[in-house]
């Protein structure tokens, strides 16, 4: 602090104050804690703790959340995130709904007549209704894609601090932390009829609520993600493909590296977590390092995560699985999973066998696992249970994670999980 401050800023009282509940305890300033995971690696990961009283800002809607960020800039900031802020609105703080950024004669009616598979065959939409598409999404882009700069630590204020709507995204950025907030629904007004995905095609989506691409030193903790409000399962069935308004909940990419994400909630959302997104992304070698602890995957379709090319250590995860699961742990191109201590929970049609899934994979480690409260071996599952397309995985995944702090058993973990991950829940 200054010399002659006679003003002592509120968030400097709030810091010396003894706090009478634990969640009034003020965490901005934290640190990642030492060995915590990847992203201890090296100098550690300390966000925006060293910025100077003018940067540390409590925002409250897009706008003065959208000045905080800085356009992205590299100076250390704390920003503090209070109640409730919606990233679909104008600059006077207005709700911008999906007809509010169709332009150009953009209609779903006419989209779906214009590309219909029956008459407009397999080749990529182009002519008007696309152009208009590309036209209306981008209005939305630009008032929900909100970009983190390096040193900054972005913190929900209590216990009931929602970003709604957003994509945050870090981008070729250093040292950043995300901690205590809800990031609910970054829905896509604009989804783009993609016919040659999968044989059948299918609708791409653009917002991951949490993006890190090419981000280093990054932590995220406590934070609960989720397609609150508008479940992709609820979406209609457009050219016999569900209609998709979500991307990811947490897509790491772009050679991201050394990052760890603890104790948060990934909830409710077909496709949750993707570390690696091309087969031909060799540049993600030698990254995408990755540890995930103490978070619960509940009702998530698949991706939990899947991973390509990284060194991923996940342990004391708690997984609930629900109808319509297609996997949990993905094993893809020169992967290196480290499995352990993780719980699952799955309904009695869902079996064992259904919790990893390799393509082009060819080892996972795994040891510890619960499903449904008995001892499995995964790996011995799925090499006898795996499907015609996919290989026999080895147990050899080439490394052993020494970056950790204290492994509990599945059991211990499974609950404290249930009780403790999630925004709003720091102890
Ligand atoms: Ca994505």
């Amino acid at each position: 602090m200054r010399k002659h401050q006679l003003i002592v800023p509120l968030a400097v009282l709030a810091a010396l104050s003894v706090p009478a509940h634990a969640e009034d305890r003020d965490i901005s300033r934290d640190t990642l804690p030492v060995n915590d995971g990847w992203a201890a690696y090296g100098p550690g990961t300390t966000g925006g703790s060293a910025a100077d009283d003018a940067h540390v800002f409590t925002v409250s809607d897009r706008a003065e959340l959208v000045r905080a960020l800085d356009g992205g800039s590299d100076t250390p900031k704390i920003i503090r995130i209070a109640g409730t802020i919606d990233a679909n609105t104008d600059d006077d703080g207005h709700h911008l709904d999906c007809a509010d950024y169709a332009t150009d004669g953009y209609s779903l009616k006419k989209y779906l007549a214009a590309y219909d598979p029956r008459t407009w065959g397999a080749a990529k939409p182009s002519g008007p209704q696309e152009e208009a598409r590309q036209a209306s999404a981008a209005r939305q882009t630009e008032r929900v894609v909100l970009n983190v700069g390096s040193n900054t630590t972005i913190v929900g204020l209590g216990s009931s601090a929602v970003l709604k709507g957003a994509s945050l995204q870090v981008k070729n950025a250093n040292n950043v932390i995300i901690r205590n907030l809800e990031l609910r629904d970054a829905y896509d007004c604009f989804p783009v009829w993609q016919p040659n995905t999968g044989g059948l095609g299918d609708w791409k989506t653009a917002y991951d609520t949490l993006w890190l691409n090419g981000a280093t030193h990054v932590w995220v903790d406590h934070i609960t993600a989720s397609d609150k409000g508008h479940p992709d399962a609820k979406e209609p069935t457009y050219f016999a493909r569900n209609y998709l308004r979500h991307d990811g909940l947490l897509d790491i990419t772009g050679g991201s590296d050394l990052i760890t994400v603890s104790w948060s909630r990934f909830a409710d959302h077909d496709k949750a977590m993707l570390i690696g997104n091309g087969d031909t992304a060799t540049g993600d070698r030698g990254k995408l390092r990755v540890t995930l602890h103490h978070n619960e995957f509940e009702s998530v379709v698949q991706r939990a995560p899947r991973v390509r090319f990284g060194q991923v250590h996940v342990y004391n995860n708690r997984y609930a699985v629900e109808d319509g699961h297609r996997y949990s742990l993905g094993v893809s191109t020169e992967s290196a999973l480290y499995a352990e201590n993780n719980a699952f929970h799955t309904p009695g049609h869902i079996e064992a066998a259904d919790l990893v899934k390799s393509w082009n994979g060819t080892a996972l480690h795994q040891t510890g696992t619960l499903f449904n409260g008995y001892p499995v071996d995964l790996l011995a599952i799925h090499n006898a249970y795996n499907s015609g397309s996919e290989r026999d995985l080895t147990a050899d995944v080439g490394w052993t994670p020494t970056l950790h702090t204290k492994i509990d058993s599945a059991e211990r973990a499974d609950r404290e999980v249930a009780r403790g991950a999630g925004a709003g829940r720091i102890p």
